[in-house]
């Protein structure tokens, strides 16, 4: 079974100016942005300005220079925040959540940045 994109999913609405966003950092195929209701001092979610559903569309469906600059656009954020450890930085944890039981809300592959407390370990609500 494919993937259908709803247009009408609020990232979409985000990417194409109808609901303000407070922007971290936009390249040519990704957008991130602040979550609206942030987990950690730092939450940021990076997004494919292209219509994927999840990591899995994206990454058997995207083109090469859209993953590339995907992956850049995650970099050059825990760079913005000074969180990569390659500089000092304290660290940060992405994450995907993915369909039903990844407990996904927005149809749009966002990757969830968290960063600026200790995080503690994952999966704990099993
Ligand atoms: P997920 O459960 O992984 O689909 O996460 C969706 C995320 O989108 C949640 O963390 C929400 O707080 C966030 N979110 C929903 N609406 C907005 C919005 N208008 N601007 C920024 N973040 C949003």
């Amino acid at each position: 079974m494919g993937y259908l994109y709803d247009d009408q999913n609020i990232f979409a609405k985000i990417l194409r100016g109808e609901i303000p966003n407070t922007t971290v950092l936009e390249t040519e195929h990704c957008l991130a942005f602040r979550d609206i209701s942030a987990q950690a001092p730092e939450h940021v979610l990076v997004i494919p300005k292209g219509p994927y559903v999840c990591f899995d569309h994206f990454a058997n469906t995207a083109s090469a220079e859209e993953i590339v600059d995907f992956t850049r656009a995650i970099g050059q954020v825990t760079s913005a925040l000074k969180v990569d450890p390659g500089t000092g930085g304290d660290g940060y944890r992405l994450l995907a959540n993915t369909g039903k039981d990844g407990v996904q809300d927005v149809p749009h592959l966002h990757v969830h940045l968290v960063a600026g407390r200790p995080l503690g370990r994952m999966l704990r609500d099993g």
